[in-house]
C-alpha cells in the first residue's frame, strides 16, 4: 500500500500529527521534498517534538524513515535534530534512517543568500523562512548543487565545491558585496556536519524498489500544502519544490511507483505564514483571538501565522490538485469559542462572484464572501466518536464536506495522538 499524506492548504494543517497517528500502519515513512523550512509538530506519549527534516515516522520504533532525493538538507540542522532526539531517548541508526545520495546539500551560503535577498527587497520581501531553501533549489536546477552522495568521495567533492564557490562568489561577494564565501570554512563545515551523516547515505531507490516488490506499506510525507506548490500554488509566494502528491514517488526515489491513496490534511480554518494573497484573512481582534485559540505560531520559525476563515474555493482547488481521496479535517476544537463561524464560500473579483480559485494576479483582487455557520460553544476535545459531536459541529463538517466535494474520513480535535474521530468507524 502506497499512501501520500499531503497538505490541502498553505501548510501547517497538521500533517506531522496525522503521519504520527496513521504511521503505525506503515513500514516506511518517506519525506520527498523540501528542507528544514518545514515544521511538523507531533505530540505523543513520548512528549512533544518538532521535526524539520526528519520524517515523522522517526518517533515510532520499527518504522524505517527515508529522506528522498527530492529533499534539500542542511547538514548542521540535521545533525542537531538527530542529537535532540537522541537526548530524548530516540535512537537513530542506519536501520531506521536512510538518506538519499541524490538529496542536495543546503550550505550556509544558501542561508546567507536567502537573507541577503530578503533584506534587499525590504517591504517587497517574499516572507522566506530564511533557511536557504529557494537558493539551494535554484542551484540544483542550475546544476551547481552538491548532493549527499558527493560526501562519499572527498577528493572530487573538493574540486566540485571549489568551482561552485568561485561561481557563487560572483553573486555573494561581487553582487551583494557581502563577505566572500571561504573555501576552507565551507570544507570544515562539511567535515564537522557531513561525516556523522555518512553512514546513513545510500541508494534509497534500491531499498524502496525492494520494499514495493515485497508489498511493504509506504507512507509519503509532504511538507507545506497545495497552495505553496512551485507550479500550482500562489507563485511567487510558493515554496521552491513540488508539494503535490503526484510528485511523491519521484521525490522519494521510486518514480515509477503508483500511489494507492492520497490523504489530504485540511484545517478547519485557514492559516498562512509569510507574504502573499490570503483572501479569507481575519484582522485585528478577530485575528488575534483565533491565532491564540489555535496557537498559530510557526513551528520552524516561531513567527505569528496569519489566520482566517475556512476557505472553500482555495480548499476545493487544493483537493483537486492533490487528487485527494479522503480528508483529515484538523483543529476543529479550536473553533469551539466562536458564537458564529465565518466560512469563505466564494470570492468577489472586480464585482463578480466566483467559486473558482483564480491563479495569477486575479487572486490579488479577490475579496472574500463570508457566510456564517452556527458555533457549538462547548469543548469538543474529548469527542472520540461521531455521535459525541454536538449537532452544530457535525453540521459544520458536513457542510465543508459537501462544498469541497471530498469525503472527510478523520476529524481531529486535539494535538495528542488519540484526539481524533474516525468518521467511518462503526
Ligand atoms: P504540519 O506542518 O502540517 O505538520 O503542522 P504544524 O505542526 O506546523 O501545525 C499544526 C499544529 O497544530 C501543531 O502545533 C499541532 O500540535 C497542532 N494540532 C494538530 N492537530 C490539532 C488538533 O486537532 N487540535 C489542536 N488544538 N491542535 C492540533
Ligand atoms: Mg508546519
Amino acid at each position: 500500500m502506497l499512501t501520500a499524506i499531503v497538505g490541502i492548504n498553505w501548510g501547517d494543517e497538521g500533517k506531522g500529527r496525522m503521519v504520527d497517528l496513521l504511521g503505525s500502519r506503515y513500514d516506511i515513512v518517506v519525506r520527498y521534498q523540501g528542507g528544514n523550512n518545514a515544521g511538523h509538530t507531533v505530540v505523543n506519549e513520548r512528549g512533544k517534538f518538532i521535526l524539520n527534516l526528519l520524517p515523522s515516522g522517526i518517533l515510532r520504533a520499527g518504522t524505517v524513515n527515508v529522506m528522498g532525493p527530492g529533499m534539500v538538507i542542511d547538514l548542521a540542522h540535521l545533525c542537531k535534530e538527530i542529537r535532540g532526539l537522541a537526548e530524548k531517548g530516540i535512537g537513530i541508526t542506519p536501520d531506521n534512517l536512510k538518506i538519499s545520495q541524490g538529496a542536495v546539500v543546503c550550505f550556509p551560503y544558501h542561508v546567507r543568500q536567502d537573507i541577503l535577498e530578503e533584506e534587499r527587497l525590504g517591504d517587497r520581501k517574499y516572507g522566506s523562512t530564511r533557511r536557504g531553501i529557494a537558493p539551494v533549489y535554484a542551484d540544483k536546477y542550475m546544476k551547481k548543487g552538491i548532493r549527499m552522495g558527493d560526501l562519499l568521495y572527498p577528493d572530487t567533492l573538493k574540486e566540485k565545491l571549489e568551482s561552485i564557490i568561485e561561481w557563487k562568489n560572483l553573486l555573494i561577494h561581487r553582487g551583494y558585496q557581502d563577505q566572500a564565501i571561504d573555501m576552507d570554512e565551507t570544507l570544515k563545515w562539511l567535515k564537522v556536519h557531513g561525516e556523522p551523516l555518512i553512514p546513513f547515505i545510500c541508494d534509497v531507490s534500491d531499498y524502496l524498489d525492494d520494499a514495493v516488490r515485497k508489498n511493504k506499506n509506504i507512507l509519503f510525507e509532504a511538507q507545506l500544502g497545495a497552495l505553496r506548490d512551485i507550479d500550482y500554488g500562489i507563485y511567487p509566494y510558493t515554496t521552491s519544490s513540488a508539494t503535490l502528491a503526484s510528485y511523491a514517488a519521484a521525490g522519494a526515489g521510486i518514480p515509477g511507483a503508483r500511489l494507492d491513496k492520497v490523504i489530504g490534511i485540511m484545517k478547519a480554518y485557514s492559516s498562512c505564514v509569510g507574504e502573499g494573497p490570503f483572501v479569507a484573512e481575519f484582522f485585528g481582534e478577530e485575528g488575534s483571538r483565533l491565532r491564540e485559540a489555535g496557537s498559530e505560531y510557526g513551528a520552524a520559525t516561531g513567527r505569528p501565522r496569519r489566520v482566517g476563515a475556512f476557505d472553500i474555493p482555495a480548499s476545493r482547488y487544493g483537493i483537486k490538485v492533490q487528487g485527494a481521496d479522503e480528508i483529515a479535517l484538523t483543529k476543529l476544537d479550536v473553533l469551539s469559542y466562536m458564537e458564529k463561524i465565518p466560512v469563505c464560500v466564494a470570492y468577489e473579483i472586480e464585482g463578480e462572484r466566483t467559486d473558482r480559485f483564480p491563479t495569477g494576479d486575479r487572486l490579488l483582487k479577490a475579496k472574500p464572501v463570508f457566510e456564517l455557520m452556527d458555533g457549538w460553544k462547548c469543548d469538543i476535545s474529548f469527542c472520540r466518536k461521531k455521535e459525541d459531536l454536538p449537532a452544530a459541529a457535525a453540521a459544520y463538517i458536513k457542510y465543508i464536506e459537501e462544498m469541497t466535494e471530498c469525503r472527510i474520513r478523520y476529524v481531529s480535535v486535539g494535538a495528542e495522538r488519540n484526539a481524533y474521530i474516525d468518521m467511518e468507524a462503526v
